[in-house]
């Protein structure tokens, strides 16, 4: 009877605590997260239950996945245990055949002890190893050791209770630790090992109410969420997965454009604040972290979980009455600036390095982007040198002070067609080659541009440009924050490429390849989209590029991962298989941050057009990644990443080329 009182009580402590984090959450905006309900319970298996993203930390990660099996599979011990504590000697060989008994044992005992390993292991990752990325947690500092403390604690208990039923008669089949350990206590007389066993009943049955209700309270909480948080969590499937969030800018309703405080972000960003384990993988991965700037993306979650409970406990507290004075100034803070400053987002690259580590499917950039979004759009507020892009974007279509004229001043001598001139023969080309604003006008990128239309014509593809017609489509407006800007842009493509009825669109710069394949849909553009590394690979493959590859140089290469390409798009192999296929006696090496895990160049997120001036330069130190492999030339696919890189070699000091895919294809081109 008491222990029925115990368990009443902690149930509905937990329910209050639990309606109070859903009520909590719900001070988000909405948001439909429940289409593509196969993709979701994908991610729920291989994400969620079978850890596929811990693993990705080697040991530790195994260490991690064999306490969460573990609390899988020992959830069901619990479940007999607090049964019971109601039913006088419950057990489950009441309802099960002896030899499935047995097996449920056997599963209890072999996970009691992997757990035990595990938690050993991972005190002494945190006392004694100290891994970087857990330095700088100022929100719940000795949680984790109370919580592995506790876990201790409930196996220890665990065994000692079975191995008590043992000493006094029970069958030891299956307890193959309890059974060792009643051996040891053999000595113990009956009554003593009668309150042994019955205190560490006591003990475990307590334990198990106690931590379930100190989750609500604590990081561990991604006990109770992280699967639901994986299952609501971003799969727009490879590519649109990167997506930035829709807006409309013309609801009739709308008076706040992105977020300044939470009740501005969705419930589901809050929800990844109740998610987050705090293990700092997202800000061991951050390029902008990694190189001494402020921005930690960890602490973008946990700030905006600190932020929700702090205005949310107060709202809770004046219900419908009046606001204190200490209450109001609570309720008139925002997360913008008072939790999370513009330094630390305007250091961002958007690279989706911290999205594609968490183990419980955050989305940290998602909201930095919101943030963004409310400097510029609602205060006006962003770093200087974005003013010169963003103004030439507005006035000349591109975010270089270039005049359209010079767009297709590349073209001299190539005899390349426009889409005009196309239409004005009454033709039609198979694919339109998207040149970009890098493309069009930096001397560099031009020579890319000119090494990939050489291919196409070697391989005798019908393809036009737009010339004098291409304009940005705004992307680069989108990721400073400038929502309005962008959508002016991008419908203004759009309307172009709809006007010659395009289809196939294929280009060299990744965040054209993203913004126009991922991105446009959202505004009505729908085209296949294809980066030019696949579609030179797809030729390669149909034998359709003459190349001379009896005289292919002996090249150690290192490829470099776009983050739009790769991270956003999924494309890892194409760049790497067309660099073989034209260098047949090609050494490719990897840098140690390589493929899904690369080093951003430093470029992303408008970078491109900011200073750079806290910390080390993410693209020196990413150049020097590269360098240390001993690759006699650097590949990219991505004319922002040659930029960087070549920046980066220059300040390096070091004379390594940097060259474009397309550049080492066309340099075996059989002329
Ligand atoms: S997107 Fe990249 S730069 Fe931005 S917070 Fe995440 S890891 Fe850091
Ligand atoms: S956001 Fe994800 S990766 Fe970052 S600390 Fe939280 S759980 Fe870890």
């Amino acid at each position: 009877m008491v222990f029925a009182v115990v368990l009443l009580g902690a149930g509905a402590f937990f329910t209050v605590s639990a309606l109070r984090l859903r009520r909590w959450a719900l001070i988000g905006h909405a948001e439909d997260r429940t289409n593509d309900p196969a993709t979701r319970t994908k991610n729920l298996l291989l994400i969620g239950i079978a850890q596929t993203k811990i693993m990705r930390d080697g040991f530790g990660g195994l260490m991690h996945a064999l306490v969460f099996w573990g609390f899988c599979v020992l959830a069901l011990g619990a479940l007999e245990i607090l049964i019971q504590g109601l039913v006088d000697g419950f057990s489950y060989a009441w309802l099960l055949p002896r030899p499935l008994f047995v097996v449920y044992v056997l599963s209890q005992e072999i996970f009691c002890g992997l757990v035990l390993l595990a938690v050993g292991w991972l005190f002494y990752r945190r006392l004694v190893i100290k891994p970087a990325r857990f330095a700088g947690d100022p929100v719940h500092g000795g949680d984790a050791l109370f919580i592995l403390s506790m876990i201790t604690v409930l196996m220890v208990t665990l065994l000692l209770t079975f191995a008590m039923e043992i000493h006094a008669g029970a069958s030891a089949a299956g307890h193959i630790l309890s059974a060792p350990i009643a051996m040891l206590l053999g000595g113990l007389s009956s009554d003593a090992a009668h309150v042994l066993g019955r205190t560490s009943w006591w003990i475990h049955a307590l334990g198990l109410l106690a931590f379930a209700n100190y989750l609500p309270f604590s990081k561990h909480l991604h006990v109770l969420t992280s699967l639901i948080n994986t299952w609501y969590s971003n799969t727009s499937g490879p590519g649109r997965i990167g997506a930035m969030r829709p807006m409309d800018l013309e609801a009739e309703d709308a008076e706040q454009f992105g977020a300044a405080d939470v009740e501005h972000l969705s419930w589901k960003n809050l929800m990844d604040g109740y998610s987050c384990t705090e293990c700092g993988r997202c800000t061991a991965a951050c390029p902008a972290n990694i190189t001494g700037k402020k921005l930690s993306p960890r602490m973008i979650v946990v700030k905006t979980r600190a932020r929700l409970t702090e205005k949310a406990t107060v709202l809770d507290a004046v219900g419908g009455g009046t606001a204190t004075m200490e209450q109001q100034a609570v309720l008139d803070k925002n997360l913008l600036d008072d939790w999370i400053t513009e330094e630390e987002l305007w250091a961002c690259t958007s690279c989706r390095a911290c999205v594609e580590e968490c183990p419980v499917s955050i989305d940290q950039l998602d909201i930095i982007n919101e943030l963004r979004r409310d400097l510029v759009l609602m205060e006006s507020r962003f770093p200087e040198e974005a003013q010169g892009a963003l103004t030439s974007l507005e006035r000349n279509g591109s975010p270089w002070a270039y005049s359209a004229a010079d767009r297709e001043a590349w073209t001299e001598g190539l005899d390349i067609p426009t889409m005009a001139d196309m239409v004005a023969r009454e033709e039609r080309p198979d694919i339109l080659f998207w040149v970009g604003c890098m493309g069009s006008f930096d001397d560099r990128a031009k020579k890319i541009t000119v090494a990939f239309a050489r291919i196409l014509q070697a391989a005798n593809v019908k393809f036009a440009i737009l010339g004098q017609e291409e304009t940005c489509h705004g992307d680069p407006a989108r990721r400073m924050g400038n929502e309005y800007l962008y959508q002016m842009l991008a419908k203004g493509v759009i309307e172009t490429l709809d006007g010659y009825q395009v289809k196939t669109v294929v280009t060299f710069c990744p965040h054209c390849f993203h913004q126009m394949g991922n991105e446009f849909p959202d505004l009505g553009g729908h085209y296949e989209v294809i980066h030019h590394t696949d579609y030179i690979e797809r030729l390669l493959n149909e034998g359709r590029v003459p190349l001379n590859t009896e005289h292919g140089q002996r090249l150690k290469v290192a490829y470099h991962d776009s983050c739009y390409l790769g991270r956003y798009n999924d494309i890892y192999d194409s760049p790497r298989n067309s660099i073989r296929k034209a260098l047949p006696v090609v050494t490719l090496v990897e840098p140690p941050r390589t493929k899904s895990r690369g080093l951003c160049c430093g470029a992303g997120g408008g970078r491109m057009w900011m200073e750079e001036t806290e910390g080390k330069r993410v693209n020196v130190e990413r150049t020097e990644e590269l360098l240390a492999t001993g690759a006699d030339t650097i590949a990219v696919a991505c004319p922002f990443c040659m930029t960087m890189m070549t920046d980066g070699l220059t300040a390096s000091g070091s004379e390594v080329p940097v060259l474009d895919v397309s550049e080492v294809v066309a340099g075996q081109l059989r002329v």
